[in-house]
């Protein structure tokens, strides 16, 4: 088996491959490549890669976060849109290397067939499409599917919210999802130039680690992660009137705000994830 020996880092090798190829980079799929090979050692690093490890990686592209990530031993199944990429990868660069699979499409829609195949992966690693990457991340969570840790190249602008506390102005219920399994930080700034083409928004790389005990237990998480749907529906709304989405009558909804301590008049940004929980527990009453 041998993977590819490709230059990832030279600007006019991937222009002469997409071109060799009849390709071209797409701007709907979010197409900006890691070209800074400082940057996709400390990626790989972070994700804890290694030989044995399952490890799930969105977008692809021509493979230069896969080869690193295979270089490690680790097992690879990655999930890319765009066909032509999928050609080279498959017939160019890991056509006989044994701990990589490709699966071919979209990774939202295709995920949750993999992992009742495969198992959970003990790792996801990506420089995440822009355009898809909080669906994605979202879509993870909801359904339970928890890996031990995520890397993520992102807009700084979400890992923000991902990384923001109760009372931060990025607060949001994305970072509520985001927190109750994970303990989530910034570890570094990408500038435009590690990527090609540079992409018009600032970008960062976060970490997400599996919580050993979850903010929510687990026999909870569903119905409170569908009280925090109702909660943010309407950013501008107080909370009282967000809640009364849930079909709760006036007067239950004042009982369980009093007893928890919120006023009815709050915003659901400014509640933290221990008192949506008690407000999901005095509601259930
Ligand atoms: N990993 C490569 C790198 O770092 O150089 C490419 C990353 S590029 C930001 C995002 C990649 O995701 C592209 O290859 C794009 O075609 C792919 N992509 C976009 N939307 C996707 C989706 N819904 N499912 C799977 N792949 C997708």
């Amino acid at each position: 088996m041998a993977i590819w020996d490709f230059d990832y880092s030279s600007i006019s090798s991937i222009t002469r491959l997409l071109e060799d190829n009849g390709l071209g980079m797409t701007k709907k799929f979010g197409q900006n490549f890691l070209v800074s090979m400082s940057a996709l050692d400390r990626i790989t690093a972070l994700s804890g890669a290694c030989d044995g490890k399952r490890v799930w990686e969105v977008g692809p592209g021509i493979g230069a976060l896969t080869t690193k990530l295979l270089q490690t031993g680790a097992d690879v199944t990655a999930f890319e849109i765009d066909h032509g990429f999928c050609r080279i990868i498959r017939e160019q660069a890991y056509f006989d290397v044994p701990n990589f699979t490709l699966v071919e499409g979209d990774a939202l829609k295709n995920w949750k067939q993999v992992w009742s195949e495969q198992g959970k992966p003990d790792i996801i690693c990506a420089n995440l499409p822009y355009n898809v990457g909080s669906v994605f991340i979202a879509s993870i969570i909801e359904n339970r599917c928890l890996p031990q840790t995520m890397v993520f190249t992102l807009q700084t602008e979400v890992v923000d919210r991902i990384c923001a506390k109760q009372g931060d102005e990025a607060f949001s219920g994305f970072s509520i999802l985001t927190g109750i399994d994970y303990e989530n930080s910034e570890a570094f700034k990408l500038k435009s130039g590690c990527f090609f083409p540079p992409p018009n928004v600032d970008s960062s790389v976060v970490v997400m680690r599996k919580r050993e005990t979850p903010l929510v237990p687990d026999s909870e998480a569903k119905d409170f992660l569908e009280l925090v749907r109702v909660l943010f529906a309407q950013r501008r709304k107080t909370v009282k009137n967000n809640l009364k989405a849930t079909g709760k009558i006036s007067a239950d909804i004042d009982r369980a705000l009093s007893e928890c301590g919120i006023s009815p008049t709050e915003r659901a940004e400014r509640l933290g994830i221990d008192q949506i929980l008690a407000l999901k527990r005095s509601l259930d009453k």
